[in-house]
């Protein structure tokens, strides 16, 4: 396993962390600033925050400070009630795509909608089934698109709880299913974004990130992101109680070492929402917090 402790070069923040500091917004092509004087060379900015600043002016900033990106969020939500509301997801997902395609990506996160109507507090209706159907449809459909582009897209398993509303892919088997379905010869055009909050306390993880790791020749990888942050208890709040790295209950070291096992050496992604902590701290302070968490605690 890589040693992290002496520096941060595998160190990659999800600008979501830094997203709205104190009560104000903390303007994506400020955040960048304040990554590229620490030495920070990579991020995944979410889309309202490249619309907001610029997609062009994001890319020159990238460029400045010569910081990559290590996923772009998000697509998804692909679940519909009718055809015009998926022809918009299908549309939105290919903007997202190009995008990402702007931006240098190594990849789309999707993820990928629970029921529709549900994330605004009104279920067009009870069937998750169905809802998993339309999930495998449209990301059969956004495959297609992506490979033209080459730009990889990363299914991010969501923890159950999220299921009814964000995301109805829960589990890393359900999401591998998915992808051998649909890439079963492994092109690495469609792979995982494993992110330890909502997989860690799945007791088939190791033999997941086993499945998603590569064949005897070193080839067809699915683990294309790995995201950290820390399960804290009590959890206050199903979204926005995350924890930073070493405050909670999960053993990173030991999940990093199972992807490591696999061949995985890209970034670990700090991902963390966090309303009522580190979202009202000064945004600088944060991004120290989590160069010197990765060293000791990732
Ligand atoms: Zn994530």
């Amino acid at each position: 396993m890589r040693d992290f402790s002496t520096d941060h070069r595998w160190l990659s923040i999800n600008t979501a962390t830094v997203r709205q500091q104190r009560g104000q917004d903390w303007p994506l092509l400020d955040i960048l600033d304040a990554c590229g004087q620490r030495g920070i060379r990579a991020v995944s900015p979410w889309r309202d925050q490249v619309a907001a600043a610029g997609l062009q002016a994001t890319a020159n900033k990238l460029q400045e400070h010569g910081i990559e990106l290590s996923g772009y969020c998000r697509g998804g939500m692909f679940t519909y009630t009718d055809a015009a509301s998926r022809q918009a997801s299908r549309d939105d997902n290919r903007r997202a795509l190009d995008e990402a395609c702007t931006l240098h990506a190594p990849c789309l996160v999707l993820v990928v909608g629970g029921l529709p109507g549900a994330l605004a507090g009104h279920a067009a209706h009870r069937d998750i089934a169905g809802a998993r159907e339309q999930v495998n449809e449209g990301i059969a459909a956004l495959l297609d698109d992506a490979r033209e582009r080459q730009m990889p897209l990363a299914i991010e398993p969501l923890h159950p709880m999220y299921a009814a509303d964000r995301a109805c892919i829960n589990t890393l088997a359900q999401a591998l299913d998915v992808c051998d379905a649909l890439d079963p010869g492994r092109t690495g055009a469609l792979g995982l974004a494993v992110d330890l909050y909502h997989v860690w306390w799945d007791p088939t993880l190791a033999v997941q990130i086993q499945r998603a790791g590569p064949d005897a020749n070193g080839d067809g990888s699915r683990l294309l992101a790995f995201h950290v942050c820390d399960w804290l208890t009590p959890t206050t709040h199903l979204l926005e109680d995350r924890g930073m790295m070493g405050d909670g209950v999960i053993d990173i070291p030991h999940i990093r070492a199972l992807v490591e096992a696999q061949g995985f050496a890209g970034y670990s992604e700090v991902e963390i929402f966090s309303r009522g902590n580190w979202w009202r701290q000064d945004g600088g302070q944060v991004l120290d917090t989590c160069i010197e968490r990765h060293r000791r605690c990732v």
